[in-house]
Parts: C-alpha cells; sequence; structure tokens
C-alpha cells in the first residue's frame, strides 16, 4: 500500500482519482505486474482488460480472490487497493511457507469497478461475465465525450474482442475478495474481519431536466424554464423517498452537472445521477418511482421536460452458504455482515462460489478520503485471506 500511496493522488478533491486507463490506473497496473511477478506469479491480462496472476498453470477451477485498483473521485486509500494488495501479500507468505496447492490460484484486478469514467460499476466482470452486452459498454462515454471503445484502444486494448469471456469465467472455481469495510459494522462488532453475507440491490439513475437557458440578470422569474429548479427538488424528493437508520433505503444524489455551468447563467439542461439502495428490490424501486413521480411532476410545474434513464442495476446478493460456512470454520467464526456497497463479487456471486471478507474500517466512512484501515486490521486481514487460500487450495 505504501508502495502506491502518492499514484494518483487528488490535489483538488483530496485523496486519490485513479480512473480506468487514465495515467494513474496504467501506473498501478504496471505497480500490480510488478509486485505480482515479484513474488513469483505470472501476470495475464484478459479481453476485457482485468489482470491476473497466477500461481500455478492457469486451469479451470481455480481459487480466485483480488478487487481493483480503480477509485471513485477523491476516494480512499483502500477501496479496492486493500483487497489487491493484501492477496499478494498472502500468495507471498504462502509460497515462503513451502504450501502446495492443488488448484491453481490467481489474484485478479477488475477493471472499473467504481464506474468512475464510464458510469456503470463493476465494468470488468460485467464484461467478463456477460452481464452487460459488449455493444452497450464500448459505447459508454465518460465526461469527456470519450467511448470506452476509444479509451480501450488507445490503452491498447482490440474493443473488438471485449464482451463475454466462458473461458476466464471457467477459469474461476471459487472468488473470494477481500475489502476495507466501507460502513461501521466492525466498529459495532468490535473485530478486525468479518465475512460477507451479502449485497443490497442497487442501481443508478440518470434524470435529465431541459429547460431554455438565459441571462440571469434578465429573464423575470415568471418567464424562465429553469431544469436547476425540478433538479432541486429532485434532490429533496431522494432525501423524503430514503429512510434514516443504516439499513434503511438509501436515495442519493452525489452528481449534478448543470449546462453550460456559469454563474451568471440559467442552465439549459441540468443532469443529475441518482444511486438507489435497499435491502429488498421492491424498496429500491419503490423509492425511484416515487423519486421519479416527483421529478416529473417538478419538471412541470416548470415547464421543463425530463427524461430518465436507468444507467446500471445490481440486484439482490446471496453469498454462496457452503462457502460462507467454511469462512466462518476456517477463521474461527468472526462476524457476519451484509452491506449496501457493491463489488465485484456481487457480479461473480451469479456464476460461482462467491464469498467475501471485510476488514475494519475505523472512521466507518468510505468513497472519502477519511476512508482508513489501521495497519494490525490489515495485517489480521491478510492472515484471513491465507487461512482462507489455503483452505480452499488444499
Ligand atoms: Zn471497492
Amino acid at each position: 500500500m505504501a508502495e502506491i500511496s502518492t499514484i494518483g493522488m487528488d490535489r483538488t478533491r483530496g485523496g486519490y482519482s485513479r480512473h480506468l486507463f487514465d495515467s494513474a490506473e496504467r501506473e498501478l497496473r504496471e505497480w500490480f505486474t510488478t509486485a505480482a511477478e515479484g513474488v513469483g506469479l505470472d501476470v495475464d491480462v484478459d479481453r476485457n482488460g482485468n489482470l491476473w496472476a497466477w500461481w500455478g498453470t492457469p486451469a479451470d477451477g481455480a481459487v480466485v480472490t483480488g478487487s481493483h485498483v480503480d477509485s471513485v473521485p477523491g476516494g480512499g486509500a483502500f477501496d479496492g487497493p486493500l483487497g489487491v494488495a493484501s492477496a499478494l501479500v498472502a500468495v507471498a507468505r504462502l509460497r515462503r511457507e513451502g504450501f502446495q496447492p492443488r488448484r491453481p490460484i490467481a489474484v485478479v484486478v477488475f477493471a472499473e469497478e467504481e464506474g468512475g469514467r464510464f458510469g456503470v460499476p463493476c465494468l470488468g466482470s460485467r464484461l467478463l461475465t456477460g452481464a452487460i452486452p459488449p455493444e452497450r459498454a464500448l459505447r459508454l462515454t465518460d465526461g469527456d465525450g470519450t467511448t470506452l471503445a476509444d479509451a480501450a484502444t488507445k490503452a491498447g486494448f482490440d474493443p473488438a474482442h471485449f464482451g463475454q469471456d466462458d473461458a476466464a469465467l471457467a477459469r474461476i472455481g471459487t472468488f473470494v475478495e477481500l475489502h476495507v469495510e466501507q460502513g461501521r459494522g466492525l466498529i459495532d462488532a468490535g473485530s478486525p474481519v468479518a465475512v460477507g453475507t451479502g449485497i443490497d440491490p442497487h442501481g443508478r439513475w440518470r434524470f435529465s431536466f431541459t429547460g431554455r437557458g438565459d441571462h440571469a440578470g434578465t429573464a423575470a422569474v415568471a418567464d424562465r424554464n429553469d431544469p436547476m429548479i425540478p433538479a432541486s427538488r429532485t434532490v429533496l424528493a431522494a432525501r423524503a423517498a430514503a429512510g434514516h437508520g443504516p439499513r434503511d433505503t438509501r436515495a442519493t444524489v452525489g452528481r449534478l452537472v448543470p449546462v453550460p455551468g456559469g454563474t451568471n447563467v440559467i442552465p439549459m439542461r441540468v443532469d443529475l445521477w441518482l444511486d438507489s439502495r435497499a435491502t429488498a428490490t421492491d424498496a429500491t424501486r419503490e423509492a425511484v418511482a416515487a423519486i421519479t413521480e416527483a421529478a416529473r411532476a417538478a419538471a412541470h410545474d416548470e415547464g421543463c421536460q425530463v427524461e430518465v434513464t436507468e444507467e446500471s442495476w445490481s440486484g439482490p446478493v446471496s453469498f454462496d452458504p457452503h462457502l460462507r460456512d467454511r469462512l466462518l470454520a476456517t477463521l474461527r467464526e468472526p462476524p457476519l455482515l451484509p452491506t449496501g456497497a457493491g463489488h465485484d463479487a456481487g457480479v461473480l456471486a451469479a456464476h460461482v462460489p462467491t464469498g467475501m471478507l471485510y476488514v475494519r474500517n475505523p472512521t466507518g466512512i468510505s468513497h472519502s478520503p477519511a476512508e482508513h484501515a489501521e495497519n494490525d486490521d490489515c495485517e489480521a486481514g491478510v492472515e484471513a485471506l491465507a487461512d482462507v487460500l489455503r483452505e480452499l487450495a488444499a
């Protein structure tokens, strides 16, 4: 973790901004390759830009661990890289102690887990498993209008090869992802490590409000069709649709873009993105329906239009109960933890036995520079992951 502590630092937002195929992310790919080769692994990249480091000849049914190295804008140091670094350290320890795995072990780095550049989270694992058609993925654009197809080509990948990769999927016999905890479950449980139970359903929706751009000084309020007004009321509707407890319905607007975006300009368009999650699909869908209805009414009141697009949806995930019990027994019954945070493990769980380990985050805060993990807890995470790999690959 110290080796990558300066890569992709965001001087404006604080924390780190590391996005698919940008210079920081490519530097992290090089770091991973060097570090994995340093512990004796063979590094490979698949058709969708996911990196693989192999202990043993790649074969079907391997024990796979890993996470991601990209971040949200201004994210913390641990979200993603902790799982990757812990995997490399755990594998290095197993090799040093002379462990002989009977199944190959691989460490994977999934591409664009946060959707920080192209908007769809877990893009690498979704492409690999066929959860997103490559035609749709390759047309996604970043904030500058660059398509994934163009970004991939520039990074040396052939977009024609993107898409469902059955050979890569068949090589994953079991997947265990270690991740920094993104809430305060482990603070409350008083434990450094937990085993995951599943992931709440969640999704992302874009609301595009259009009105009439005009002059902030000369356009009378009565004459305005200002899309910022319904956008603002939609933000408040999101808060009203959410509950207050940590496991209640969550609805968040973390990104809102007025176009053209001038202080003395009434915007002609405002795009905002809603992130909504709940412990059940129905509750998530109901919240989005209520927010959408409020958005349409607010747009109508202001003489504006609104278009709502579902950009991603991840259904509820329950991790494999047999694997979960094995993790619990191997780790001497740590706490079990559900989560509202999405992970590549959630995408893979539809295809292969999948589990997660969480490492305590003493701030309880994530997707922020305040995210943290103490060295002793990271060490406990590495120990737990090494125990799990030893158990699963024996
Ligand atoms: Zn993550």
